[in-house]
């Protein structure tokens, strides 16, 4: 847990937030300003700040991630599709430094940016 990480807050049950999964890896929660019907935040328990401290032994965790946005699709009914991201640094437009994954969904979500 690092202190002043808003994720480690949430993740941590510190801050309170509608949780639409937790499990011992990860939590799953709407995102605070939604860019789609559905936009949930998946993230893990324990703190990263990016992608770019996943290294092999965070192969397990990162599937893990995929398998629960993939799931919360399957309950939401997102036949259309849907879009995963994860930003990475100033670059990608990365806000909040505790690695997290979206999951977008419910409308067309038009070409990347
Ligand atoms: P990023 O651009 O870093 O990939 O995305 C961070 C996301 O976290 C943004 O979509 C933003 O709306 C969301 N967010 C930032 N602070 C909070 C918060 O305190 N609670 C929740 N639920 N979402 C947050
Ligand atoms: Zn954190």
């Amino acid at each position: 847990m690092e202190p002043d990480c808003v994720f480690c807050k949430i993740a941590s049950g510190a801050l309170s937030a509608p949780k639409f999964h937790e499990d011992e890896w990860c939590v799953a929660f709407p995102d605070i300003e939604p860019k789609a019907p559905t936009h949930v935040l998946i993230v893990p328990k324990e703190h990263r700040a990016s992608t770019a401290e996943i290294d092999a032994a965070s192969e397990p965790l990162v599937g893990h991630l995929v398998a629960v946005a993939a799931a919360l699709a399957r309950e939401r009914g997102l036949n259309h599709g849907y879009r995963l991201v994860l930003n990475t640094g100033a670059d990608a437009g990365q806000t909040v430094p505790h690695l997290h994954l979206h999951l977008l969904g419910g409308r067309p979500l038009g070409d990347m940016g």
